[in-house]
C-alpha cells in the first residue's frame, strides 16, 4: 500500500505513540503523521528522527504539531497516560489515565470532523475505549480501542511455535478485556483450516489437554513478561495499531478483534469489550459474533463484569 491515504494524528508521544508513528512510516500508510504530546520536545524530538529516515522511505510528512493540527484527521491513535509498571494491572492504571482522557476527548471533539476515527491504545484500554466513547460526539464504532488484537496475534504466535506451523496459518481470537481476564475462544482455533479437534490428532505429536491452558496464561501474561524484562511494550502494538489503520484508512473491511461498547451482543450492553468486528473507513462497522462453548460465554460474561466494575469505578459507568 503506497503514501497519500489520509492523515493520521497521534495524541501521547512516549514509547507506544512514537513507535506507532514509526512504523506508520515504514509501512507507508498516510501521507502525513502529527505528534501530539504534553511535552512538546519529545513529540518534536520523535518527529526529526523519523522524518530523517524518510528519504530511504516515502514522502511522508512527519511533524509535532497541538490540537488545531490534528484537525482534518482522517485518525487519530491515542497512547497519552501512564504505563504499567512491574506488578501493576492495566487496569491498576484506570483512575490516573481516566483524568488524562477528561482532558483530551473534549479538545480531541473540538478539532476533529465526523468521519475521523479515534482509536485508543492507552490502557486499560477497554475503560478509556468506554470513557472516550461516553464523552466524545462520534457514532458507536467510530471511536474503538486496539482491544485483544494484541492477545490475539499472542495467541497465533504461541500457537504457531508450539505446533511448528507458521503462525499466518493459524487463526482464532481472544475476546473480552485487554488484560488479565482475555477469553482464548479455543473452539473455533484453526491451524491450516482446520479445527484443533481435527487438526490434533492428525498431528500426533500427543500434546497433553494442560497445553492449551499454559498458552492462554502466556497470552494473559505476555505484557508483564515483558515489562519485566524490559520497562515497557510498544513494538507488537505499534504494528496492531498499524493494522487497524491499514483497515480504516484503506477501507478494508477486515475482520479484527477491537474494543467497543456493547449494545446487546452475547446478552453484553453497558461495557466496551473485544469481539471481531468489520473494520474500515467506518470505524469498527459491525460485530461477529462467532459460536462460543459454554465455558467461554461464561468467561465472556465474567470479563464483562470485571470491566462493568472498573468503568463503574471511574465514575463512567452506563447509568
Ligand atoms: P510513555 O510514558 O512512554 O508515554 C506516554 C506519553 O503520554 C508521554 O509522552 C506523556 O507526556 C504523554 N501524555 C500524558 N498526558 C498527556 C496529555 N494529557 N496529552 C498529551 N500527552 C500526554 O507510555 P507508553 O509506554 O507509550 O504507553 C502509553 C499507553 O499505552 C499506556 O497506557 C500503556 O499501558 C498503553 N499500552 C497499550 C497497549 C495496547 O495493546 N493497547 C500496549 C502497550 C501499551
Amino acid at each position: 500500500m503506497g503514501a497519500g491515504l489520509g492523515k493520521v494524528g497521534i495524541v501521547g508521544a512516549g514509547m507506544v505513540g512514537a513507535t506507532t508513528a514509526f512504523t506508520l512510516a515504514l509501512q507507508q500508510l498516510c501521507r502525513e503523521i502529527v505528534l501530539l504530546d504534553v511535552d512538546r520536545k519529545r513529540a518534536l524530538g520523535h518527529a526529526l528522527d523519523i522524518s530523517h529516515g524518510l528519504p530511504f522511505l516515502a514522502p511522508v510528512r512527519v511533524r509535532e504539531g497541538d490540537y488545531q493540527d490534528l484537525g482534518g484527521s482522517d485518525l487519530v491513535v491515542v497512547a497519552a497516560g501512564v504505563p504499567q509498571r512491574p506488578g501493576e494491572s492495566r487496569l491498576d492504571l484506570a483512575g490516573r489515565n481516566a483524568a488524562v482522557f477528561a482532558d483530551i476527548i473534549p479538545r480531541l471533539e473540538a478539532v476533529l470532523g465526523p468521519e475521523a476515527v479515534v482509536l485508543v491504545l492507552t490502557n486499560p484500554v477497554d475503560v478509556l475505549t468506554w470513557l472516550a466513547a461516553k464523552f466524545g460526539r462520534r457514532p458507536r464504532g467510530r471511536i474503538l480501542g486496539s482491544g485483544t488484537l494484541l492477545d490475539t496475534a499472542r495467541l497465533r504466535w504461541l500457537l504457531g511455535r508450539h505446533c511448528g506451523v507458521d503462525t499466518r496459518n493459524v487463526h482464532g481470537y481472544v475476546l473480552g478485556e485487554h488484560g488479565d481476564s482475555a477469553v482464548v475462544v479455543w473452539s473455533g482455533v484453526q491451524v491450516g483450516g482446520m479445527l484443533l479437534a481435527d487438526a490434533c490428532p492428525r498431528c500426533g505429536r500427543g500434546c497433553p489437554p494442560e497445553i492449551r491452558d499454559e498458552i492462554t496464561e502466556e497470552v494473559r501474561r505476555a505484557a508483564g513478561r515483558i515489562i519485566e524484562h524490559k520497562g515497557a511494550t510498544y513494538y507488537a502494538v505499534a504494528v496492531a495499531a498499524c493494522r487497524i489503520a491499514q483497515a480504516v484508512l484503506g477501507d478494508q473491511r477486515s475482520v479484527l478483534t477491537v474494543s467497543c461498547p456493547l449494545e446487546g451482543e452475547y446478552g453484553i450492553r453497558g461495557v466496551s469489550l473485544s469481539l471481531p468486528w468489520v473494520v474500515g473507513r467506518e470505524g469498527a462497522v459491525r460485530s461477529i459474533q462467532p459460536a462460543l462453548s459454554p465455558q467461554e460465554r461464561e468467561e465472556l460474561r465474567r470479563s464483562a463484569e470485571i470491566l462493568r466494575a472498573a468503568t463503574e469505578k471511574v465514575g463512567a459507568g452506563a447509568g
